[in-house]
């Protein structure tokens, strides 16, 4: 894993934000049995309740040993790091605002815009996206975060093309 090429351990992790429970975001969690585990409560809820979305990786995000901290819509969960509710690809997806010291205001904005080229206000929801309205009302929030916080790096979720400019571990962005 990655963790390893920067010499630790998911033991030395103290916080985990989850984006959502599909299955390749979610794969690892039952590792990281001393984090917190940050997730928006909507979505937990509907996890737990047994969406069948969620089945194939529960035994991952649903181990006993977990420790979830459930949080309902945007949360400033650490001075310079914002979790931002954006349902439409999942509902309770949600991304996050993060502010370096030198890169500046960074925004992952995970599966809610999975690529680069979908960034936009008029975007069409795919097979599994779960709902096109609120997919276009999170692409629109993320688009004006851009904007009004000088957003200076943009992380999608899926795209290929866009992670080959990307540091990676150990490289990181400071
Ligand atoms: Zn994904």
């Amino acid at each position: 894993m990655h963790l390893a090429g920067l010499d630790l351990h998911p033991d030395d992790i103290d916080t985990l934000i989850c984006t959502h429970f599909d299955v390749d975001h979610a794969g690892y969690h039952d590792a990281f049995t001393q984090a917190e585990l940050v997730v928006q409560r909507s979505h937990y809820e509907l996890a737990k309740s047994g969406h069948p979305r969620y089945a194939a990786a529960r035994a991952h995000w649903d181990h006993p040993a977990l420790r979830y901290r459930l949080v309902d819509g945007d949360t400033e969960l650490l001075s310079g790091l914002t979790l931002i509710e954006t349902s439409g690809h999942a509902p309770g997806h949600q991304s996050i605002l993060l502010h370096l010291p030198q890169t500046g205001p960074v925004l992952l904005v995970i599966d809610a815009v999975a690529m680069q080229r979908l960034f936009t206000p008029e975007r069409k929801a795919w097979p599994m996206d779960d709902n096109e309205e609120q997919l276009q009302a999170s692409t629109r929030k993320l688009i004006s975060l851009v904007e009004h916080e000088e957003v200076s790096l943009t992380i999608f979720g899926h795209d290929g093309q866009q992670w080959q400019t990307l540091k990676t571990a150990p490289q990181y962005y400071e």
